[in-house]
């Protein structure tokens, strides 16, 4: 975990995380436990899956509920802590359920903030780096307003988290709810899912069968990406901290696509070759969080170094190969 000299605000009892059976939110759900706070996950494994939070199961503080955020929340008993992560987050999924996408975002975002409201409870929203579109500044700070096409395919998620920007700010303002924001950069790591269409884990899958790497464009496009325990470390101390955000929480370690690949290449010891297919509308071409304010309000700088956070997501979809193949079929 990572420290820094800012004192944490709070005490955390008992934890709502909504979209808990994901990748991003069932590491959350470990490491709150880890922390000795009973976690409540919301989940209705839209893109997540109930294997994810398995080895959760026996924990005496531990329930996973089925729940669809978008129709109706309600958790019985005290609640300190609202983590709302229930989303499609991977352009293949958020393409292949627009509706839903909006859903989640929008509604979604209004009853977890109202369940937060109702038990006095902090609220954190897992906003993304996607806000800022495809970026007329480099890197982002969290002033720059962004640059996203709202009838474009990336539109149904970006105008979501960014419209859950607004409700969450206007439960602030409006209603004195204790929120927070975080805008999340590319994260990676152990339990995604290897179709899921992200980089990472479709170039392992792709050098761990000996497939071609197919990298989109000329793959000069740049990405920030961030090791999950390192992310999961900033989300925390927003959670216990009073900041209002946003707060970018990334990694500002840039390197483009083809590196990335290459580099994949490289720590599987594959011989895959590398193909270059038709970059996606809208894609953005570079991305890189400014994390001053990260630093300055949370004490909080991501840890791992990418060769580092790279062999162990290596690691992991080699040896989880088999589930992952099974689970696509
Ligand atoms: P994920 O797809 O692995 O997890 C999302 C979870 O939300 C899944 O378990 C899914 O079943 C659940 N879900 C979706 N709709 C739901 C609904 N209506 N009701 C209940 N559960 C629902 O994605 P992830 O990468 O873990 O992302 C988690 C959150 O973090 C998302 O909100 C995403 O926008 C945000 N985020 C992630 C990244 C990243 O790099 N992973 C970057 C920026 C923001």
């Amino acid at each position: 975990m990572v420290t820094g000299p800012v004192r944490e605000a709070r005490t955390i009892r008992r934890a709502v995380v909504t979209g808990g059976a994901g990748f991003l939110g069932s590491h959350l759900c470990e490491q709150l436990l880890e922390r000795g706070v009973e976690v409540v996950c919301l989940d209705n494994f839209l893109t997540g899956s109930p294997d994810n939070v398995l080895h959760l199961m026996e924990h005496p503080g531990f329930r996973l509920v089925r729940c669809d955020v978008s129709e109706f929340v309600h958790v019985p008993g005290p609640v300190d802590l609202v983590l709302h992560f229930a989303s499609p987050a991977s352009p293949i999924d958020y393409l292949k359920m627009p509706i839903e996408t909006l859903k989640v975002g929008s509604l979604g975002t209004l009853h977890t903030l109202g369940l937060a409201h109702e038990k006095r409870a902090r609220y954190v929203l897992a906003s993304t780096s996607e806000v800022y579109g495809d970026p007329l500044q480099h890197p982002q700070t969290e002033e720059y307003w962004g640059n996203v096409n709202p009838v474009g395919p990336r539109g149904v998620y970006d105008e979501a988290k960014r419209f859950g920007e607004a409700m969450t700010t206007a439960y602030r303002t409006s209603k004195g709810t204790d929120t927070g924001i975080v805008r999340i950069f590319n994260t990676y790591g152990p339990r995604m899912r290897a179709d899921d269409g992200r980089a990472i884990p479709a170039f392992v899958s792709q050098a761990l069968d000996g497939r071609p790497l197919t990298v989109a464009g000329d793959g000069s496009q740049t990405r920030s990406i961030c090791y999950v325990d390192d992310t999961v470390a900033g989300i925390l101390a927003m959670a216990f901290s009073d900041q209002p955000g946003p707060i970018n929480i990334g990694n500002p370690d840039e390197l483009s696509m083809l590196r990335l690949a290459e580099w994949i290449v490289e720590l599987t010891g594959s011989s895959s070759p590398i193909d270059f297919i038709d970059l996606p509308v809208d894609d953005p071409k570079v991305r890189r969080p400014d994390t001053t304010r990260a630093q300055e309000l949370l004490g909080w700088r991501p840890q791992v170094a990418s060769e580092d956070g790279l062999r162990r997501t290596v690691e992991w979809f080699a040896a989880h190969r088999t589930a992952q193949q099974a689970r696509a079929v």
